[in-house]
């Protein structure tokens, strides 16, 4: 169900026109990156809730945010503010979510290729670790030899194979996945049976079934085969041990309007109908959603540089392309965005007398497929206009593309509580010239010429 679509709508609308107003949009800054705090902490609190209701009273629940959604510091802060951790996956994510101040037993390790440096990092932590396959498993085993204090809850993730979604390149459980142990693959069941019995210090089971583009039901039957085998390892070794399921995350976003649909409650309710047995207080539970928590509480702000038009197409020019919407602009049909327009004030823009105008919303990157929207009947742009990409508070972000050494934009939270203020604070300064410099060899830069 939708839930508070309109109250969004208004905190953003306001934002935008004092974006402008107080200046982080300029001439020196034509793009920016604006999160709604509230609309954040609204998503934790639906996340924390839906799950309270179908758990056992006591049960460790820890809801580990899926740091690459959004690798922003004072967002992860702001989640452990509302009771949530982080899925961390790679030595840069660990070093972020320990900079925001997140506890060791509120980090959870995941990762295909963690290097035996990694691990031991880890271990050394107490973090969660989830293996991802036999070698790694073996890794664990041996580094745990030498481990002075107790580590953190160890686990191993498999893949439940029980297909993919609409979006190939984010299902994770499909029969050839790279990530995990193939349960259905011949003899991997067994093996994973004996794998725990062999390794009492073994607790946990992750899966992880894909992110946007599957069903719920998918994620959900990927939940159900993962619960079986840790009652089948349970039973076999004689003991619960396997005491935490690691969930995932992956709930997907509608792209399509501000209706927060499907919602963190439907998710839970369904797993609750299909895994009774997972909530009945024998298991702790981890989730690790991402893009479900930021998505809608961010937008992309950026100048209409030029508004041309070629062979009859009008085409605005703005400074958002495919270095900030880079699977929009490479993949469109997958990541469609909503596009708003906005006069130079920060103004909601309405069509002319003659209605919307189909055009192309470009971006600033020299080649032509950089366009954000292709043929969208909008109001007319104008050099000066500003157009908002909405539904970009997850992945758009942290997953900048340095394509023509264009800079990374700043990012600023924002608050558009009672009364006409609406204030900001810092998330992440933009990018400077010299800083690309600098991060392209400006210190080496006779070395080539000289070698
Ligand atoms: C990406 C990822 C997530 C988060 O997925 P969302 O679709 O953003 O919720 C969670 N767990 C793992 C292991 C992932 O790779």
């Amino acid at each position: 169900m939708t839930s508070k679509p309109v109250a969004a709508a208004v905190r953003r609308e306001r934002a935008v026109r004092a974006a402008v107003e107080q200046g982080l949009l300029g001439q020196d800054q034509p793009v920016v990156g604006l999160l709604d705090v509230a609309g954040i902490r609204a998503a934790a609190a639906e996340l924390r809730a839906a799950f309270e209701e179908i758990v056992a009273p006591g049960t460790p629940v820890l809801h580990a945010f899926a740091v690459k959604a959004a690798a922003l510091v004072p967002v992860l802060r702001l989640l452990a503010d509302e009771g949530l951790g982080c899925e961390v996956a790679s030595p840069g994510e660990l070093a972020l979510a320990r900079a925001a101040g997140v506890g060791p037993e509120r980090i959870v390790l995941d990762s295909p290729a963690k290097t035996t440096a990694e691990l031991r990092e880890a271990l050394g932590l107490g973090i969660a670790v989830n293996a991802d396959n036999p070698q790694e498993l073996d890794r664990l085993g041996e580094l745990l030899q030498p481990q002075a204090g107790p580590p953190g809850p160890l686990g191993l993730r498999v893949n439940p194979q029980v297909g993919g979604g609409s979006i190939g390149a984010l299902s994770t459980a499909t029969a050839t996945s790279k990530f995990g142990v193939a349960l259905q693959d011949e003899g991997a069941r067994e093996w994973v049976v004996r794998a725990f019995a062999e390794r009492p210090w073994l607790t946990r089971l992750h899966a992880h079934v894909g992110s946007q583009g599957c069903p719920l039901e998918l994620m959900a039957a990927g939940v159900r085969a993962t619960y079986e085998l840790a009652e089948e390892i349970n039973e076999t070794v004689g003991r619960q041990q396997i005491d935490t399921l690691d969930i995932g995350g992956g709930l997907p976003v509608n792209f399509g309007s501000d209706g927060i649909t499907p919602s963190y409650r439907e998710y839970a309710q369904l797993l609750l109908a299909t895994v009774p047995g997972l909530f009945d207080g024998r298991y702790g539970l981890v989730t690790e959603f991402g893009r479900s928590l930021l998505a809608k509480a961010g937008l992309v702000l950026a100048r209409v540089e030029y508004a041309k038009s070629a062979g009859g197409r009008p085409i605005a020019v703005t400074h958002a392309g495919a270095q900030l919407a880079t699977r929009t602009v490479f993949d469109p049909e997958s990541w469609p965005l909503r596009v708003e327009t906005y006069d130079a004030e920060g103004r909601p823009k309405t069509a002319g007398p003659d209605g919307p105008v189909a055009q192309d919303i470009a971006g600033p990157c020299c080649f032509a497929g950089d366009l954000v929207a292709q043929n969208r009947p909008l109001p007319e742009l104008a050099a000066g206009d500003l157009v908002g990409l909405l539904d970009t508070g997850a992945y758009y972000f942290s997953h900048h593309f340095a394509y023509n050494s264009l800079p990374r934009p700043g990012v600023y939270g924002f608050t558009a509580g009672g009364g006409d203020e609406v204030r900001f604070a810092t998330v992440r300064e933009p990018q400077t010239v010299e800083e690309i410099v600098t991060e392209s060899g400006a210190a080496h830069a006779t070395s080539l010429a000289e070698l």
